[in-house]
């Protein structure tokens, strides 16, 4: 599994406003818009594409085109859909399918209580939006849900991981065929005794939506 860091500065200056506790969710939702168009574009590096010939106004000309079938961007519900708009901007013929997971309390087993995907992934490069990789639970069990459809090259964009997170993934998918990889924009010192990202930014969800 390969696990991608954005080393950019323009990453680094939306991240740091994005974990400031004092911006407020309009600029929080328009910070990740613009973080995971960044991040879209290192995580589209592999997407596939065909060869095209074209005329320019001068003359004949080489160049390529996204291949079929189209990628898939797959936002885990609630806080994934933050991500989408963003996303999609870069990717524009992508498909989009949805994957609602939730974890139960006790076992901290995440299942999926919502889907919307086609039934068959074969040959298709699919792209995860979940803005925080903490434990690795939802996003181990929502790539294996991809992975059984089918789904052909994985990738996980996260705005923040955990180190935990990050090693759960290696775990689960290290020698994974196909191949499984991560892009984020930082990843963080550790897990708190509740689970969040320390420094982190707080409730993903609840800085994009609100408490509800
Ligand atoms: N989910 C969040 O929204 N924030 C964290 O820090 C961890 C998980």
């Amino acid at each position: 599994m390969r696990t991608h860091v954005a080393d950019h500065p323009l990453v680094s200056h939306k991240l740091t406003a994005l974990r400031d506790r004092r911006t407020d969710s309009p600029t929080f939702r328009r910070l990740v818009d613009e973080l995971v168009t960044l991040l879209a574009y290192e995580a589209t590096r592999d997407v596939r594409v065909d060869p095209v010939r074209i005329e320019t106004p001068v003359a004949p000309a080489a160049g390529v085109k996204l291949a079929l079938p189209k990628p898939l961007v797959v936002p885990i519900l609630r806080a994934g859909l933050g991500m989408l708009d963003g996303m999609v901007r870069l990717l524009p013929p992508a498909e989009v399918g949805f994957l609602g997971m939730i974890r139960d309390e006790t076992t901290l087993q995440a299942s999926t209580y919502a889907t919307r995907l086609p039934g068959d992934l074969s040959g298709r490069q699919c792209y995860v939006l979940d803005p925080m990789l903490a434990t690795g639970g939802t996003l181990v069990a929502a790539i294996r849900f991809l992975l059984d459809r089918g789904a052909d090259d994985i990738t996980a964009i996260c705005l923040l991981a955990a180190p935990e997170g990050v090693a759960a993934l290696e775990t689960a998918f290290d020698a994974s065929r196909p191949p499984v990889s991560v892009v984020t924009a930082a990843v963080d010192e550790r897990l708190n005794g509740q689970g969040y990202i320390v420094p982190g930014l707080g409730d993903a969800g609840d800085r994009l939506y609100g408490v509800v």
